[in-house]
């Protein structure tokens, strides 16, 4: 069977993301969004907040403008009223006659002068201008059928005309305020007084708002953008257009739509439009975007409408989107530092902790330690205190046996010492007896010569017992011995041993190796060496060939003494036995089994030792390896 994960091995590496970078490209994607969104939510609350902001200022915008548009309008009210005061008027409604038109018309003239009106004047039942304002003019109204205006027509019938309209003269737009002229409680003839409304606009443009005021039939008569001026500001039918135009109250305008670009409602009654910017006066601005508010006007069908700008608050929206995703990018910055820095102080601390982990793991460790070479220091004092002990034990059985030996040696050679005292005092009473018969024969050379002799025997005799009381000396480990000094010590000592006045032997250590000093005491080399030399005698006794040969090798810091004879050597289940104490081969009384094992523990003593060797010539050969003894510098005397 095939295992899927073997087979993914081989895919080649731009197909396997690594999970890392994988996350690391969907936290960048996660927080671009965050960023975005951060952004999305200034911009909607910024724009909702301005937008309030706006409406609240523009609420207060609206209603004082639409308080000016009242006042402007009601200010001319009580004008056309005023006429039915006059009695030319009155007189002229009832009975027109050139010379009372001429009155009225002077009158009227002076009125709208006075009033600042565009014109004022006085119509029959029948609609026709008896009197006007302008009857100077070219254009005067004087004469003609304006029985067609709505104003006319309400007025007549006792109702406030309120009209406005452009003039079908004079082509010049302006509000229409009529009233019934009444005789008692007849209508005789209507007064119209004619105002202009454009101070208003110029108000508004000089204040830079853009509002617009329209009429009952949602025509734009006043507005502070020219451009917008007797547009309608929704759709007009059919009916209401040919109404329209047969009224002529705005002449023979094409009344266009007015027609934004946009419209939203934003709630609460608040509307967004934009319109085109006008291509002649604005040529390089885009579409202009305004909050749009309407008021009606009080005692007239119109409405205000206000445009506030958007642009500002646009611009704020979308600083303040820039600001917040900007503020939320250095929150993500911030926090991503943060994070990192709290990685890092978790990581000093893990550290910190792992450090003193093993800081008290090592300390624990230093402590069992510590524990265990207590106690291991304390069993080895221990073993110290017991070592010493049994080697003090061993070093006092040590020296009692090397006494025993020694006093076995004494005794064992007390013989040979016998017979070698005796034989000298049988010649010194041999020799004092034959002296004093010299003498008396007066044979002085003989006697002189054998007083010599006397000497010398008595000397050896002296040297003989100075050598026993040496051996049988109780010596210490330490000392320094010469070996030559040691050696003829020993020969001396074995001197009466049966078989020494024989012995051929053979001194082959080198001349200068002669006065080598070795690190042991001089009486105990002695007898070392007398043992391997009477056991080679003793080995030899059966044999007329006796040799014994003595060589030494220098080797460092060691010396190796070799005492070799030239006897039947030692047979193999003897030789196992050889330093076992008294273990001897000798009959009777003549072995005491102790010459070897002294002397081995006498080397040993001396950081020494003693071996035997079988050459295969025949014979024994005993070495004895003792290490040099050091050459100190000559100490003062005082030292
Ligand atoms: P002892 O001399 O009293 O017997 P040692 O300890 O000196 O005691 O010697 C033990 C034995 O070793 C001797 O009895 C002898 O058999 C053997 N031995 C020692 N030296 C020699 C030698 N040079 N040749 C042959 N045998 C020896």
């Amino acid at each position: 069977m095939q295992c899927p994960v073997i087979r993914l091995r081989h895919l080649p590496p731009a197909l396997t993301v690594k999970p890392r970078l994988a996350r690391l490209l969907l936290l960048i994607l996660l927080l671009l969004l965050l960023v975005l969104g951060c952004g999305y939510a200034g911009y909607y609350l910024s724009e909702r907040s301005g937008i309030r902001d706006l409406a609240e200022n523009g609420e207060r915008q609206l209603e004082l403008n639409a308080r000016a548009v009242e006042s402007e309008i009601t200010k001319y009210t009580y004008l056309p009223s005023l006429l039915e005061l006059d009695y030319n008027v009155t007189r002229l409604l009832q009975t027109p006659t050139p010379y009372r038109r001429q009155l009225v018309n002077d009158f009227l003239e002076g009125l709208n002068q006075r009033s600042g009106s565009l014109a004022i004047y006085v119509l029959d039942r029948s609609g026709r201008v008896l009197a006007t304002s302008n009857w100077r003019q070219a254009s005067s109204y004087l004469g003609e059928d304006l029985s067609f205006r709505a104003y006319f027509q309400d007025a007549v019938q006792g109702k406030p005309g309120r009209f406005y309209g452009i003039g079908s003269t004079t082509g010049e737009p302006g509000y229409y305020l009529a009233h019934g002229l009444k005789r008692g409680e007849q209508i005789i003839g209507v007064a119209v007084v004619k105002v202009r409304l454009d101070s208003l606009e110029q108000r508004w443009q000089r204040a830079r708002l853009e509002a617009y005021v329209s009429d009952e039939n949602g025509i734009i008569i006043l507005s502070s953008n020219p451009s917008r001026l007797l547009k309608a500001i929704h759709p007009l039918g059919p009916n209401t257009r040919e109404r329209l135009a047969r009224s002529l109250q705005y002449h023979w305008w094409a009344l266009e739509e007015l027609q934004p670009l946009s419209r939203r409602s934003l709630g609460n009654g608040l509307e967004q439009v934009s319109f085109a910017a006008n291509p002649q006066t604005q040529p390089l601005t885009g579409p202009s975007t305004y909050l749009e508010q309407t008021r009606p006007l009080d005692d007239t069908p119109w409405h205000l409408t206000l445009l506030t700008p958007l642009h500002d608050q646009k611009r704020a929206t979308f600083s303040h989107a820039l600001l917040a995703a900007g503020a939320c990018t250095l929150l993500i910055v911030l926090g991503l530092a943060l994070n990192q820095r709290r990685k890092v102080i978790a990581t000093r601390l893990a550290a910190r902790e792992a450090l003193e982990k093993a800081n008290n793991e090592l300390e624990q460790r230093i402590a069992e330690r510590t524990a265990d070479l207590q106690a291991s220091n304390q069993r080895l004092q221990a073993e110290v205190r017991e070592r010493q002990q049994a080697e003090t034990t061993l070093r006092q059985a040590q020296d009692e046996l090397v006494q025993a030996g020694k006093l076995a040696v004494i005794g064992q050679m007390s013989t040979s010492i016998a017979h070698e005292l005796n034989q000298p005092l049988a010649a010194l009473r041999t020799l004092s007896g034959n002296t004093v018969r010299f003498l008396a024969r007066g044979a002085l050379d003989v006697a002189s010569s054998n007083l010599h002799t006397i000497g010398e025997l008595v000397d050896r005799m002296g040297r003989i017992t100075a050598s026993l009381r040496a051996f049988a000396r109780r010596g210490g480990d330490q000392g320094e011995a010469s070996l030559e000094q040691a050696v003829d010590a020993a020969l001396l000592l074995v001197q009466g041993h049966p078989g020494f006045n024989t012995l051929i032997l053979h001194r082959d250590y080198p001349q200068g190796h002669a006065d080598v000093r070795l690190a042991i005491e001089q009486t105990r080399l002695e007898q070392i060496l007398v043992n391997l030399i009477a056991n080679a005698l003793d080995a030899m006794s059966a044999q007329p060939d006796r040799q014994l040969w003595l060589s030494g090798r220098d080797d460092d810091t060691r010396y190796l003494l070799c005492v070799r004879d030239n006897g039947p050597g030692i047979p193999a289940p003897v030789r196992e036995h050889l330093f076992e104490p008294f273990f001897t081969t000798k009959p009777g009384e003549k072995g005491l089994g102790l010459g070897l094992t002294l002397s081995a523990s006498l080397a040993a003593a001396a950081s020494g030792s003693l071996t035997v060797h079988h050459p295969p010539e025949g014979g024994t050969a005993f070495e004895l390896n003792l290490p040099k003894a050091v050459i100190r510098p000559e100490s003062s005397p005082h030292a």
